[in-house]
């Protein structure tokens, strides 16, 4: 079988599974008014309309009715009716009345019928419910949807299942789910005391603690040396810019809903910026420019405010407020294919620093319709892109038609340890703004022309990167990122003087270090660290201390005694400069 075949074949059981789901809802609570049950990723879901909330011992039940329908073998039965037929079918259901409503006239309208359970529904289905494994299936869990996605629609509850062909793979998949939900950076940003989000205090905007901040600070250092080894400058921009600004930009004709509302202030309406773009071509602009200038390469880890529905907005992945690891190159057509040939190449050395290995690129073309530029531009851009690609060696797709009006970009996709997918970096061509914005330089000739403008994130906004580097490190972070690098451990009172000078001497070298002197028992103490998810723990004793060495515990349990410190030492500072794991 085709990966395609497998993929329709799992749609199918899924799909049919959830017809199967909202019969036995309908068997436990007749009252209930049904909506739609698709097939998702992975498995299915199906909206309800019920008299109560659904609790997780509902859910047992349910699954039992399943399986006993599955087990009756009937079949699924197709049949075609008219539109006043299907209205009469469903007279007693409100969601789908609405929907029957909404077809336009003279559409073939076909329901299935399962025995006791009909649904309104194009198909296809499995041809019976005994195809359906009883122990392939998972109910998972509740959640509250609006009809239609729509907040001043009622609020229905969800039920989540999973289906596979077999036990088998179902039991795989429940394995990959609970390594998920362990990994999941809001259940170990609390356990690890990394950020925390306050909905009383504004949703979708981010506290770092100080643990966090360390890790946040580690990968910030890093950034800026590697930038200005790059060829950056780095610029710091206000948070804010009057009107003008964004009027001149467009960004409020085109981008006003996803920006935060005004403030005013002596008269003027002033806006929290959602990009960092106008402020850097202000910089620009701030004298004539001439080729000789060129490129300027300006990076800002810039802190962007945008307005996105609480609906969607998810721990560190979705929020209102981030920082851009950004920049804008402005360039002569000349230095174009070097430029983006470099941005790339600084890209994937970036983020394979943080051990990603795995990457594929997303090239987006002009789409049809609205854009701005001229057509040899956006060719002469997009080759680019596509050159840089290729000298990469980087696996692509091209989306045709899928840039934004104002330029052709390149995604790239990291994949994680856990096989997902995140869109990282951007570089984005621009023909807009350098037109709004009046942007010259002087060229050869002595003519003013429009400079090339780029945008680039490669870490994309750090809140976003710090929730995906948890989730792949599963909060074990490699010993450069790690808050708290060495854990240092006396065995009794006794050697709590040698505990305090090694660890001085670590701080001293720029180790991020703790020193547990608390009375707890030394096993507790370990695993505590442990827990921590602390890369090293040193332990002391007699022996260590007449000897000044160190017994190093790492975190995966394997213990090393009697090492001399120095050279402890020696094998951390060449771990972190590497930015090597244990
Ligand atoms: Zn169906
Ligand atoms: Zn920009």
């Amino acid at each position: 079988m085709s990966k395609d075949e497998k993929q329709e074949k799992l749609d199918l059981i899924r799909h049919s599974t959830a017809h199967i789901m909202a019969e036995a809802v309908l068997e436990k609570f007749p009252e209930a008014k049904i909506a739609i049950g698709p097939s998702i990723e992975n498995g299915f879901y199906y909206d309800f309309d019920l008299p109560r909330s659904i609790t997780p011992e509902d859910l047992e039940e349910i699954s039992e009715g399943m399986r006993e329908i599955m087990k009756a073998g009937k079949d699924f039965v197709r049949k075609e009716v008219s539109k006043a037929e299907a209205l009469e079918i469903f007279k007693g259901q409100p969601y789908k009345v609405e929907l029957i409503n909404e077809l336009p006239e003279g559409e073939v309208i076909t329901t299935y019928n399962q025995g006791g359970f009909t649904d309104l529904c194009r198909g296809p289905h499995v041809e019976n419910t005994g195809k359906l494994n009883p122990q392939s299936f998972k109910l998972l869990t509740i959640a509250g949807a609006y009809w239609r996605g729509d907040e001043s629609r009622p609020m229905l509850q969800r039920i989540y299942g999973t289906a596979w062909a077999n036990p088998k793979d179902l039991r795989m998949h429940l394995q990959h789910l609970e390594e998920m939900e362990k990994r999941d950076h809001r259940k170990l940003g609390k356990e690890l005391d990394l950020f925390s989000l306050h909905e009383e205090a504004g949703p979708g905007l981010v506290y770092w603690h100080p643990k966090g901040a360390r890790i946040r600070l580690a990968i910030e250092d890093f950034w800026r040396k590697e930038h200005y080894k790059n060829g950056y400058e780095l610029v710091y921009t206000p948070h804010v810019g009057k009107s003008w600004l964004w009027e001149t930009s467009g960004h409020l004709d085109f981008y006003k809903e996803g920006m935060f509302n005004s403030m005013e202030m002596d008269a003027s309406d002033y806006y929290a910026k959602p990009m960092n773009c106008p402020f850097h071509i202000m910089i620009y602009n701030n004298k004539k420019r001439s080729y000789r200038d060129l490129p300027f390469r300006w990076a800002e880890l810039g802190t962007v405010y945008r307005y996105e529905k609480s609906g969607v907005l998810h721990g560190l992945m979705r929020v209102r407020g981030f920082t851009q690891d950004d920049a804008h190159l402005f360039c002569t057509p000349e230095q174009m294919d070097e430029e983006i040939a470099e941005t790339l190449r600084f890209s994937l050395f970036m983020l394979k620093s943080f051990g990603f290995e795995n990457f594929k690129a997303y090239l987006s073309t002009k789409p049809v319709g609205k854009s701005v530029g001229e057509d040899s531009k956006w060719d002469a851009a997009t080759e680019s892109l596509r050159k840089a690609i290729e000298k990469e060696g980087l696996e692509y797709d091209i989306d045709e038609g899928g840039g934004a009006f104002y330029g052709p970009k390149i995604d790239l996709k990291v994949k994680d340890a856990m096989g997902r997918d995140w869109q990282l970096s951007t570089i984005q061509f621009d023909f807009n703004e350098p037109e709004r914005f009046d942007m010259t330089f002087v060229d050869h000739d002595g003519k003013e022309k429009r400079p090339y403008m780029i945008h680039r994130a490669l870490l994309g906004s750090i809140e976003r990167f710090f929730g995906v580097l948890i989730e792949h490190f599963g909060g074990a972070f490699p010993v450069w990122l790690a808050p708290v690098q060495v854990c240092v451990i006396p065995v009794a009172e006794a050697f709590d003087d040698y505990a305090k000078k090694i660890s001085s001497e670590l701080k001293a070298a720029g180790i991020r270090v703790e020193t547990d002197l608390s009375d707890s028992r030394m096993n507790a103490k370990i695993r505590n660290a442990q827990n921590q998810k602390i890369p090293y723990m040193l332990i002391l004793g007699e022996k260590e201390r007449d000897e000044n060495a160190v017994s190093v515990r790492l975190r995966t349990g394997n213990q090393t005694n009697g090492v001399p410190f120095s050279e402890f030492l020696q094998n951390i500072n060449e771990k972190i400069s590497k930015k090597e794991d244990l």
